[in-house]
């Protein structure tokens, strides 16, 4: 039996620290439109607070009515990771009675959501993702100024690959057509601009943007579960939901694998690599999305490459950036922030598993990246392998686009899936439970989702059809899968 997650209510201290410079993301309509609906909520939410006037009443109210028999809730979201936990901290606040249900620990290390850092960048090939992305760096600022801690950490971000790559320059022009803030730079200009930390060959472009920075992903779910907790949800972990059915006369009951069963008005699937078993067992419906085991590496940064303690040249304090190298392979990384001395670089793909039976290795292979690590860090980070490694799971459609849709079918409208995050997912958190709120409560998303429907596997069964190569580095016979 899982237990209540209930932290301590004290109060929100705000934040003292500089906001962040959207420069002329803020000409996008969508900032004034969140504004507007932000400061909607703001008043909901005032609203709200003050029916609860007593916070510990309305606490006792919910835990009264969840006596472990079947309870009604406006949603019930099934699984908490950053997309159900954020989902429920947006229906909490809009005074829904919500209900978020996770089968393992909360917090735990076995799905896609943990660890120390996720990256948020702005630049994206494709044009879609813009509004969702300048939705979330707003929310995650405002979010996180109610928490009182702090789960963002900005910095600048640096794109490279060779300049004839097409993801790159679709990068860059939709950049452009976005009036996304980048500066296009040669190798000697990335080499001056970061002081020869970072090195690229001759026939490379380096594309520095503003908007960069690390999430802290572990402390971000938590500080959307506690939020969601604050605004009246009920949360409960060790509870795994075994079916989801469609009740005569509207709504669904939720079947859990212990036993209890609980009734929702409407209902969110937010359940990472286990979506496409959860949504075959509830509708028959085989959701094209593959889970993946994948890892980071911790690369140790040699010492006397700095003024004092190892590591600050290539940490938030040195005004590091975030990267990213597009090509073959596909190479991310953060400022050194979580482990002094040490910094993250990691490869983007992974092993096709079942989420169930992990295969708990091998880890992705490291022979390009040593080698691209001694190349782009000039000798100055130790590339004979990393020195700490952390697992974790991707959800991969074979677009890489998320699903973001009605389950449709005998549950039509009642019933929303979000999944395959394709593990470019955590910085739009905030935005996808904002979104998914208003598809489930009302039908409408507030922004143009039709790159994330199911029916595109429909029309084609590779997806969204693009003008340049994937970025994740998949094996032939996942990709035949689809
Ligand atoms: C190594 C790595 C690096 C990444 N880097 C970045 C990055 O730099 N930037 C970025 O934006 N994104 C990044 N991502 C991707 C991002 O982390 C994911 O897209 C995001 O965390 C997906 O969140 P989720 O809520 O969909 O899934 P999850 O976090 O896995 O949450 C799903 C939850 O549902 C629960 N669940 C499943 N089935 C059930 C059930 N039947 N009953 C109850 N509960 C259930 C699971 O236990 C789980 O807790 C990275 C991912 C990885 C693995």
């Amino acid at each position: 039996m899982g237990g209540f997650h209930r932290p301590a209510e004290d109060g929100s201290p705000l934040i003292a620290e500089d906001p962040f410079q959207f420069t002329s993301f803020e000409l996008l309509a969508v900032t004034q439109d969140i504004r507007n609906q932000e400061k909607a909520n703001e008043e909901d939410e005032a609203e709200h607070a003050h029916s609860l006037l007593d916070p510990h009443e309305n606490r006792q109210h919910h835990q009264m009515e969840y006596s472990g028999g079947e309870e009604y809730f406006d949603v019930i979201v099934v699984g908490a990771g950053i997309m159900g936990s954020s989902t429920a901290y947006h229906l909490a606040k809009r005074g829904k009675k919500t209900l978020l249900l996770e089968q393992f620990d909360f917090l735990h290390y076995l799905g896609s959501s943990h660890g120390e850092s996720r990256t948020i960048r702005a630049t994206y090939p494709e044009d879609y993702y813009h509004p969702i992305i300048a939705e979330s760096a707003l929310l995650w600022e405002q979010v996180q100024q109610k928490i009182g801690y702090k789960v963002y950490f900005k910095s600048q971000h640096l794109d490279m690959g060779p300049s004839d790559n097409k993801s790159l320059q679709s990068m860059i022009a939709s950049c452009l057509k976005n009036s996304i803030p980048h500066r296009v730079l040669d190798s000697r200009q990335v080499s001056d601009e970061f002081s020869g930390r970072i090195e690229i060959p001759e026939n490379w472009v380096g594309v520095v943007s503003e908007m960069g920075g690390v999430i802290k992903p572990t402390k971000a779910v938590s500080m959307f579960q506690t939020l969601a907790i604050k605004n009246g949800a009920v949360l409960r972990d060790r509870t795994e939901v075994k079916n989801i059915v469609k009740k005569v006369g509207g709504g669904v009951k939720v079947v859990t694998t212990n036993g209890e069963n609980f009734w929702g008005k409407k209902c969110v699937i937010t359940a990472g690599a286990w979506v496409g078993k959860l949504v075959k067992t509830v509708s028959g419906l085989e959701l094209p999305i593959q889970p993946l085991e994948t890892n980071v590496g911790y690369w140790r940064i040699k010492e006397g490459n700095d003024n004092g303690s190892v590591g600050v040249d290539y940490g938030f304090d040195g005004d590091f950036p975030t990267f990213a190298s597009y090509g073959e392979p596909y190479v991310y990384g953060t400022p050194s922030l979580e482990y002094p001395g040490l910094i993250k670089i990691a490869t983007h793909g992974g092993y096709p598993c079942d989420p169930d039976k992990r295969p708990w290795g091998p880890g992705m292979p490291v022979g390009a990246l040593k080698e691209w690590i001694e190349k782009r860090f000039v000798g100055r980070v130790d590339s004979n392998g990393p020195v700490a490694t952390q697992l974790c799971m991707y959800s991969m459609t074979p677009d890489e686009d998320f699903v973001i849709d009605f389950l449709g079918g005998e549950f039509g409208k009642d019933v929303v899936v979000a999944g395959g995050f394709s593990g470019h997912g955590f910085k739009m958190g905030p935005a996808v439970g904002r979104i998914l709120t208003d598809l489930v409560l009302g039908g409408e998303a507030g922004v143009e989702l039709k790159h994330f429907k199911i029916s595109r596997f429909k029309e084609n069964p590779q997806g969204n059809v693009k003008e340049f190569e994937n970025q994740v580095t998949l094996k032939p016979k996942l990709r035949s899968r689809f």
